[in-house]
């Protein structure tokens, strides 16, 4: 699994030479919850695609310097983006182009012009096929549960209300538990690379998650870790 998925919420590399159409998608992806990478030619495509390993990419298909072809090609020969999930990009009167996109290891393709919907659908499709995106299901915990479908949090049977914020962080600590983060681990994974906060609000937020998490007697089960940061752990020490 690529570092990019790291905080579940999936990171999609948008690759558009246009600058209008490349703002609108970062828009309507980050909206859905997505993090946004864009990359505005083929070469600082592949770039980005080292730097940052994007868990989905959003590949136009004409393109300066290298095309969507060859960036996909590309992905496609090396062995750590072998399975990286493509989707192209074209315009309507390319659909031969299309077929030839699909054979050159596009996971799927859209022709433009697109609904903003049928291309979300598309990208969540394609995320949960390879699994960035698990199937709605169960994340269990010592004696947390929480169902990513309903929303619904719950210790030993007792719901459990949180906020946005403290569901996404919950979420992420579910999914690597007794791992330790620091507090710029998690603002990059829990609320994005792109959004400018200071490291102590996740300590806000912490906190929140503690009282929404913790009954009267209950064990405390985030872990402050001195001079590093946090983790989900049933031992304190
Ligand atoms: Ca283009």
């Amino acid at each position: 699994m690529p570092d990019g998925s790291i905080g579940g919420r999936p990171l999609v590399l948008v690759v558009e030479d246009e600058a209008a159409l490349a703002t609108m998608l970062r828009y309507n992806l980050e909206k859905q919850g997505f993090r946004v990478e864009e990359a505005g030619d083929g070469q600082e495509a592949l770039n980005l695609i080292a730097e940052t390993t994007p868990d989905l990419v959003l590949l136009d298909w004409m393109l300066p310097t290298l095309s969507g072809i060859e960036v996909c090609r590309q992905i496609r020969r090396r062995h750590e983006t072998r399975n990286l999930p493509v989707i192209m990009v074209t315009a309507r009167t390319e659909d031969q182009d299309a077929v030839r996109g699909l054979n050159t290891g596009a996971d799927d393709y859209i022709s433009k012009p697109f609904s903003m919907e049928a291309l979300l659908a598309r990208v969540r499709a394609l995320l949960r096929r390879s699994g960035a995106v698990p199937a709605k299901g169960m994340l269990e915990f010592h004696d947390i549960s929480m169902d990513l479908g309903t929303h619904r949090v719950s210790r030993n049977g007792r719901a459990i209300h949180l906020g946005p914020t403290e569901f996404r962080l919950l979420e992420f600590f579910m999914r690597h538990p007794r791992r330790v983060f620091t507090r710029e681990e998690l603002l990059d994974s829990v609320w994005g690379k792109d959004i400018h906060v200071e490291p102590r609000t996740v300590d806000v937020h912490i906190r929140r998650l503690r009282k929404g998490i913790n009954g009267d007697n209950e064990l405390d089960i985030v872990r402050t870790v001195r001079a590093a940061g946090y983790a989900l752990d049933t031992e304190q020490v």
